[in-house]
């Protein structure tokens, strides 16, 4: 498999002139972001475009147009509208998406911000928005023709500083992360400087960030809220803070999540970014990370350095909770018989496209656990349990960040994940 990856990477550095040259015949060097509503619950669901915002240069990857990695529930593709040919795709995930699968999601129609960036088309093209539910079974959700010169797109604003943090080899071949102050008030300037150093310093000694730090790029909005704090509804404690994330999000009580996106993106807009991470003010344990969408994290406490990079695993590598007794909210989140998307989680349906080329052979599948002190209690195997569920969904290690509350200690499944991923947006942004 490892093999199979680098020769797959090695074919698209190969082709990565022609890469470029499609990037140049199809699209202009600016972003556009299409702003949503996905409205629905478990049943149903549908999404109504609201606008369109527009900037000056691509910042994304322009090796991998069409995504090799289809991690997450919701997809949009971009089609040249007269050869039909697939140009740009996308798959990312959204609160949305876990929301369907909760209790509430299956009876009340939520409605929610969602967006997403694409390169700005030279001519019409048309575009396919598909969400998946859990079987993976596909919905089309929208299929129109976008016509840049003839749709009102309005400019994307920049008003905040921007500090560098980490600095990768070529800022045209990193994965630009974007941290993001939210509910640091003008008398928290001290603080929230100090924070956007230490969360950086997180990142870069974690592997795989501190062994490719070459290819990660850190930079941080200065950004002040007008209050302090993070709002917390079950304890009645209401802020108003620039991005105005929240607790008990998909009612959760540790679930930290920004529920106005659009205005997230606003901010962000400031810096080039490939993965945005909202560093939250606040004493109360929480986060979030959801694929391609973005992560979250308090910043007190005893653990938000664990907590970054665990979030940072579902944000960047699309990868899944490997633990399995907890509060979570969500139903049947992997169904019997279907091969979850995540990468360090299988039901055994199809583990040859999962880490079986990892496992040492005479491992038995499943693996049974051992204790600390085993000589095995490092082995690859496939664990039963994981995914918020002890049964039929095993997970590749007895220890990993994704699993229990361990800092820099990601198996060497979720480390191959992200080091890939890291790759996707590394190899090759030409012409920045
Ligand atoms: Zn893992």
């Amino acid at each position: 498999m490892k093999k199979a990856i680098f020769l797959f990477l090695a074919a698209f550095v190969c082709s990565l002139g022609a890469k470029a040259q499609h990037f140049d015949q199809y699209f202009e060097d600016k972003t556009v972001r299409i702003n949503y509503m996905h409205i629905g619950n478990a049943h149903s669901e549908s999404i109504r475009i609201e606008q369109y915002k527009v900037g000056n240069g691509w910042y994304g990857t322009r090796a991998f147009l069409v995504e090799p990695y289809q991690y997450g529930d919701i997809l949009i593709e971009v089609f040249d509208s007269l050869s039909n040919k697939l140009i740009y795709s996308r798959s990312y995930s959204a609160l949305f998406c876990e929301y369907r699968t909760t209790e509430r999601g299956e009876t009340e129609v939520a409605e929610m911000e969602e967006c997403v960036n694409i390169p700005m088309p030279k001519q019409t093209v048309r575009v396919v928005f598909t969400s998946f539910d859990r079987s993976r079974k596909p919905t089309q959700l929208l299929d129109f023709y976008l016509n840049p010169a003839k749709t009102a797109m309005q400019p994307m604003t920049k008003e905040y500083p921007v500090m560098n943090l980490h600095k990768g080899g070529s800022p045209k071949k990193a994965i630009d992360i974007l941290l993001i102050p939210d509910g640091y008030a003008k008398r928290d300037a001290k603080l929230l400087k100090h924070d956007m150093k230490r969360f950086a310093f997180y990142i870069m000694n974690c592997s795989p960030y501190k062994y490719m730090a070459k290819k990660v790029n850190i930079r941080a909005i200065k950004g002040f809220s007008e209050q302090s704090g993070i709002t917390q509804p079950q304890n009645n404690f209401y802020v108003n803070t620039l991005l105005n994330c929240t607790y008990n999000a998909i009612d959760l009580d540790r679930y930290l999540m920004c529920l106005g996106v659009w205005n997230l993106h606003e901010v962000a807009d400031d810096a080039p970014y490939d993965a945005i991470i909202i560093i939250c003010n606040s004493e109360k344990y929480g986060g979030g990370g959801i694929y391609n969408f973005y992560c979250t994290v308090y910043n007190h406490g005893e653990y938000p350095d664990y907590v970054i990079v665990h979030e940072m695993g579902h944000l960047i590598g699309g990868l899944a909770d490997e633990y399995y007794t907890s509060e979570v909210s969500v139903q049947d989140f992997y169904p019997e018989g279907v091969e979850p998307t995540e990468p360090n989680l299988t039901t055994l349906v199809d583990f040859d496209s999962k880490w079986k080329d990892l496992v040492e052979e005479g491992t038995p599948i499943p693996t049974p656990p051992t204790f600390k002190s085993s000589p095995d209690y490092d082995r690859i195997g496939a664990y039963e349990g994981g995914g918020y569920v002890s049964k039929g969904v095993y997970r590749p290690s007895q220890h990993c960040t994704m699993n229990s509350i361990a800092y820099d200690d990601f198996c060497p499944v979720c480390l191959r994940t992200l080091e890939a991923m890291i790759d996707y947006y590394a190899l090759e942004k030409p012409n920045k």
